[in-house]
């Protein structure tokens, strides 16, 4: 049933045209993983290789972000969804603007309709204004939990920040253990991670 409003909804991405991202993309980047997930993941915009494949976090960031699910027990192929606040790549990797970022927004809104998921996870500046607030600043906000609409929300940094200041990993794994503890609360008491 979602795998069939998923299809409608990755084709309608797909062809999309509504912003002017759509005229340098390769591929529209609609988001991958297990659409019964518990937790979402949402990122900023496809880069340079999410674009040639037409998937999101197949870069170095991507690499990272993996690793980072990883070690807290969560895999995109089992119990996550990763998508994007925009789902074409803005050309040279510039941040979205304002406007895409709300033409484009339907579209995640609807992929979180049909996921509902326990848990967000924010990656990055882009992704808090994008969902939750325009003027929200991603070093004032990260690990604290936020309530949007039914979801609990975790903003925490972008992988590719981590990348260039590695002084950030502690602070994202810090919030990790944060979404840890609330997906064993909320949704699996048994959840294992290899490290706790
Ligand atoms: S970024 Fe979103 S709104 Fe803009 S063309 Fe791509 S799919 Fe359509």
């Amino acid at each position: 049933m979602i795998e069939k409003q998923f299809q409608r909804l990755s084709d309608e991405v797909g062809s999309c045209n509504r912003c002017g991202l759509h005229e340098h993309r390769s591929r529209a980047v609609f988001g991958t993983g297990n659409p019964y997930a518990e937790l979402m993941v949402i990122g900023e915009g496809p880069g340079e290789e999410e674009d040639k494949q037409g998937l999101p976090f197949v870069g170095k960031s991507g690499q990272l972000l993996d690793k980072i699910l990883g070690a807290a027990g969560f895999s995109r192929e089992e119990n996550v969804f990763i998508a994007n606040i925009v789902k074409c790549r803005p050309p040279e990797n510039r941040d979205p603007t304002p406007d895409e970022r709300t033409t484009c927004l339907p579209f995640l809104l609807l992929q979180i309709e049909l996921i509902q998921p326990s848990i967000i996870i924010l990656l990055g500046g882009t992704a808090l204004k994008g969902l939750i607030d325009p003027d929200g600043k991603i070093t004032q906000v990260r690990g604290k939990w936020m309530k949007w609409h039914q979801f609990h929300v975790m903003p925490t940094y972008h992988p590719s920040a981590l990348l260039r200041n590695p002084d950030l990993k502690k602070d994202v794994w810090a919030d990790m253990k944060l979404v840890m503890q609330k997906y064993r609360e909320l949704v699996d008491p048994e959840h294992q991670s290899p490290h706790i």
